[in-house]
């Protein structure tokens, strides 16, 4: 390897844009180049005269002299120092120092970085980011909550206490007090934190819950909560952040939209995907328990003679005074009273298996209410067919085998004449 001059290293020294500096054990300066010189504000000669105790900021002469003096040779070191200019004015650097054995004495050699406009700029970064996000947060409806699980404090911000509809001058600590703001039907999932953030931990998850509160004037809000759990480090959960958001709004268009799936629009009854979905619910049961079902089919006589003689918008009116009738009887829990379409109607009774009484109820109801219908060959007035199937085994019948049955059991009425009621049984 070729010897290097030593001047190259100067010129090298020269030209780095670090403040290079050579002291001794004491701290003494015995070269420095010229960017230290830049840096610091002094001449080289009178940074010549001085010591590093001099020009950094809080300096402890006594311990660095103590730590000098006691560094092994060829450690190498890192750390971070403010340095004091001149003019009384401070600056964070970045100092690499090592110690070497040269003619007989310790010798210190360091490069010194200012780090100042670096600062700067991650100061300005943080600070940005941290305005980017409050923005985000507020935008976004956000309260935001954090809950040390250790010590049992929960923490929350202005928008948390404004979404829960309470005075943030009066605060909630801990989960206990918190319970009171919850509906009483989510209170138990909602509460169980330690649970839910020790089974978070071990899956590896994520929280994510919704759930109802009541406001102190009595408003029942729907919330969607989420957060993070933080583990300590022998993997318990230790703390848990994040927020919760009002979905109410969004909820309730989601249960009307569903609504809308399961109604018929004109009578409010189920409609025929709804009948469907609980037909099959009912066979299942049935199957399972050996409980009878019934299921009647009940179809407006001559109705086409109605609507022309009346007109469609009476036609409506009718069909919807029927609905209110099959409402009315269908009124126990798993009960359905669906339009099946057009002017035919079903009603779904599980776990009944003589449906006489209730065939004769919907004829006496609609005799009742007397609706006109001089053009009907059959009465005077508006009257149904029904076709009913009871399914009292149901250990092997399908929706469509009581279906069919059914739509059996009402031709065999409308050819018998109208306006009554046949009943198979299978
Ligand atoms: P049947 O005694 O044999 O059942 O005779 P019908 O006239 O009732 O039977 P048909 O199937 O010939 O006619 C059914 C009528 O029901 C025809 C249709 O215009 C009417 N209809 C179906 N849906 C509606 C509705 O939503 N509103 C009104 N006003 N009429 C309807
Ligand atoms: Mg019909
Ligand atoms: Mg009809």
């Amino acid at each position: 390897m070729p010897t290097i001059n030593e001047n190259a290293f100067r010129i090298l020294l020269e030209t780095v844009p670090d403040g290079f500096f050579v002291h001794d054990a004491a701290g003494r300066f015995l070269d420095v180049n010229a960017r230290s010189c830049a840096d610091l504000g002094y001449t080289r000669d009178e940074l010549l005269r001085m010591s590093i105790n001099d020009i950094s900021r809080g300096a402890d002469a006594a311990a660095n002299a103590a730590r000098w003096r006691d560094a092994p040779v060829g450690l190498a070191m890192h750390f971070q120092e403010t340095a004091v200019r001149k003019d009384g004015s401070a600056f964070p650097v970045e100092i690499s120092l090592t110690c070497q054995f040269i003619d007989g004495q310790k010798l210190f050699f360091g490069l010194a970085r200012d780090m100042s406009e670096r600062d700067a700029a991650r100061t300005a970064e943080l600070k940005e980011a941290h305005e980017r996000m409050e923005m985000a947060i507020r935008v976004g409806g956000l309260g935001i909550w954090d809950y040390d699980l250790v010590g049992d404090r929960l923490t929350c911000d202005e928008q948390w206490y404004r979404i829960m509809g309470r005075d943030p001058a009066q605060p909630v600590r801990d989960i206990a007090s918190f319970r009171a703001f919850v509906h009483p039907g989510d209170v138990e999932r909602v509460t169980e934190v330690r649970q839910t953030a020790t089974r978070l931990v071990a899956e590896e998850r994520d929280y994510e819950m919704i759930f109802r509160i009541v406001r102190p004037d009595g408003a029942l809000r729907w919330l969607r909560s989420a957060g993070h759990v933080v583990e300590d480090a022998d993997g318990r959960p230790r703390r848990a952040v994040g927020f919760v958001v009002d979905i109410t709004e969004a909820h309730l268009a989601g249960e009307k939209l569903h609504q809308q799936t399961q109604e018929d629009p004109l009578t409010g009854l189920a409609n025929r995907r709804r009948l469907d979905a609980e037909l099959a619910k009912a066979c299942l049961h049935a199957t399972r328990t050996g409980e009878p079902v019934t299921l009647a089919m009940i179809d407006v006589d001559h109705f086409k003679l109605y609507n022309d003689r009346h007109g469609h918008v009476a036609g409506d009116e009718a069909l919807i005074a029927l609905a209110q009738i099959l409402q009315g009887i269908a009124r126990r829990p798993y009960d359905l009273a669906a339009r099946y379409g057009g002017e035919e109607f079903v009603l779904l009774l599980p776990g009944i298996g003589d449906p006489e009484t209730i065939l004769q109820t919907i004829e006496d109801e609609l005799a009742k209410l007397a609706i006109a219908h001089p053009a009907s060959p059959v009465a005077p007035r508006l009257t149904v067919s029904c076709g009913c199937v009871v399914a009292s085994e149901l250990a092997d019948t399908k929706p469509r085998d009581l279906l069919a049955a059914c739509d059996g059991a009402l031709y065999r009425a409308k050819e018998a004449g109208r306006n009554r009621s046949e009943v198979a049984r299978i």
